[in-house]
């Protein structure tokens, strides 16, 4: 989607701190990290929030939850320790980039609720 900066990112025309990419899905680090850790996973297809998913998407929303969550959570040192994912959704949901991405977030401990 034009001027969306996530989608920039998938097709490599902006960089960013790649942690890990396969066919559907990059990875990065957040520019404005608010934990030791903190990855975020977008889907290369331009997909507006969690809101958005449609049943085409079934594959992707598992492939990020069953495969990618867990596999950088333990590159990125932070599955035996505990993490968060945070999904912002919509205006108050708090979501500042309109392409879906799941923070993942660790290396410290997190309090709750989030603000
Ligand atoms: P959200 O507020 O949930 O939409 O999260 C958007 C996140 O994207 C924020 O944590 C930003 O710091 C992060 N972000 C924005 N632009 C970039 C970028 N070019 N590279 C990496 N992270 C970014
Ligand atoms: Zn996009």
């Amino acid at each position: 989607m034009a001027d969306c900066i996530f989608c920039k990112i998938a097709a490599g025309e902006i960089p960013s701190q790649k942690v890990y990419e396969d066919e559907t899905v990059i990875a990065f680090k957040d520019l404005s990290p608010k934990a030791p850790v903190h990855v975020l996973i977008v889907p290369k297809k331009h997909i507006q929030s969690v809101a958005h998913f449609a049943e085409e998407d079934k594959e992707l929303a598992a492939h990020i939850f069953v495969d990618v969550v867990p596999k950088l959570a333990a590159d990125l040192n932070v599955a035996d320790g505990g993490f968060r994912v945070v999904m912002n959704t919509g205006d108050d949901g708090g979501q500042t980039v309109n392409h879906l991405h799941v923070h993942l977030l660790g290396g410290r401990k997190m309090t709750w609720p989030p603000g």
